[in-house]
């Protein structure tokens, strides 16, 4: 049995052969995302639990945290984010490679949750661009490996920069909670 060069490229219309150079940066993009080590608060356990070896994140390309922003291209926005670090957050989103992405982990990081007061942000998207919501408090590694895989797709199809290019705005989609 011969080897198959369209095998691993799935969703793209064509294969390695034939297939169009941007779709396959496209793909390149979307399988080796890297996300910054970036943990805000109690939804950042979550997610340094879906970075260990039980849910093998390696299977999607993005075992590994970065810790220099410089070499990260996804934000996973863990927790509530005070007044204070909204700025910090900020820096670090700016100093990422482009195109980069924004996960906002948890009711906390997307609408302030049950903290309604002065010292939280109401929602992150009023610092940087916001791709997808993955609801939850917190979000279970389900729920957090599902937003990925739904950014892939936004990633894959292109319209997520054709988006960002028009508006400056994240996709701003809601994934439903699997845990
Ligand atoms: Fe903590 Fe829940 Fe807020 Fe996450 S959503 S930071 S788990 S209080």
């Amino acid at each position: 049995m011969g080897w198959d060069v369209s095998q691993g490229l799935e969703g793209l219309d064509h294969n390695f052969a034939t297939g169009k150079v941007e779709d396959l940066v496209r793909w390149a993009r979307k399988s080796s995302l890297m996300p910054a080590t970036f943990g805000l608060a109690c939804c950042a356990l979550e997610m340094m639990g879906t970075g260990g070896s039980h849910y093998d994140l390696a299977r999607f390309g993005m075992e590994v945290f970065r810790a220099s922003p410089r070499q990260a291209d996804l934000m996973i926005v863990a927790g509530r984010v005070s007044q204070k670090m909204a700025p910090v957050l900020r820096q670090v989103y700016d100093q990422m490679m482009e195109p980069k992405w924004v996960i906002s982990m948890g009711v906390c990081a997307s609408t302030g949750g049950m903290f309604n007061n002065y010292a939280i942000v109401q929602g992150v998207d009023q610092v940087v661009p916001v791709d997808v919501y993955a609801p939850g408090c917190p979000p279970g590694p389900e729920t957090l490996i599902h937003a990925i895989n739904t950014l892939h797709e936004e990633i894959l199809s292109g319209e997520l920069l054709r988006r960002r290019d028009e508006t400056g705005a994240g996709a701003g989609m809601v994934v439903d909670q699997r845990d």
